[in-house]
């Protein structure tokens, strides 16, 4: 099964991604923490992406179907969850013909969907463990108070660069102008599968499940 979360950003795409991974092992491919790991390693192509990032911007389509590509050619058994890709129509054209390419093809798009004042308190208040990748919530799932993961022990909380309101605000506008149109042509497709994304994780996953059969 291969399918996409499709939302904003603070819909809990990362956090429903992992749930899929340890309950159904599937892979997930968020092209944000793949353009995180170029940062943070230091390669060209992450220098190039920081500022784009860092305001809130969308990379270039060629960068992002270049890193799912890759994954798809070391992963041909796999089953994936496209987590923040694809973000634009070329991208879910170029989804589209790598799937084909590789004999797969999409099974659903689920739409998460979160109110705007959701979205805002719960990115300005998320961290997440820079080890497990576990996403804490300063008011509902704070950091545990003796300093480490409560999954995995680490004390290396996380707090992402683009996490604070102004870059939220250019990311908010590149969604609704750039990636909701992905809602209207999935729709026509026939895969598109909206969610609440309001609740508790765990009463969103019970949603997605009843989606995903
Ligand atoms: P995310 O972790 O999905 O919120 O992505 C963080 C940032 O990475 C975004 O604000 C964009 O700058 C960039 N990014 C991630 N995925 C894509 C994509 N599919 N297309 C373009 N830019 C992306």
């Amino acid at each position: 099964m291969n399918i996409i979360l499709l939302g904003p950003p603070g819909a809990g795409k990362g956090t429903q991604a992992r749930k899929l991974v340890e309950e159904r092992g599937m892979t997930q491919l968020s092209t944000g923490d793949m353009l995180r790991d170029a940062k943070e390693s230091g390669t060209e192509m992450g220098k190039r992406v920081a500022g784009v990032m860092a305001r809130g911007e969308l990379v270039t389509d060629e960068i992002v179907i270049g890193l799912i590509e890759e994954k798809l050619e070391a992963n041909p058994e796999g089953s994936f969850i496209f987590d923040g890709f694809p973000r634009t129509l070329a991208q879910a054209d170029a989804l589209e013909e790598l799937l084909a390419k590789h004999g797969k093809s999409l099974d659903a798009v689920i739409e998460m969907r979160v109110d705007d004042e959701a979205l805002v308190a719960r990115i300005t208040a998320r961290s997440t463990c820079g080890d497990c990748g576990e996403v804490y919530n300063d008011q509902t799932k704070s950091w545990p108070a003796d300093g480490k993961c409560a999954n995995c022990g680490s004390t290396d909380q996380k707090r992402r660069a683009d996490d604070n309101e102004d870059s939220l605000r250019t990311r908010l506008m590149a969604y609704y102008k750039q990636t909701s149109p992905l809602v209207g042509y999935y729709h026509c497709k026939g895969t598109l599968r909206p969610i609440d994304g309001m609740g508790s994780p765990d009463e969103v996953a019970g949603a997605l499940a009843g989606e995903l059969g």
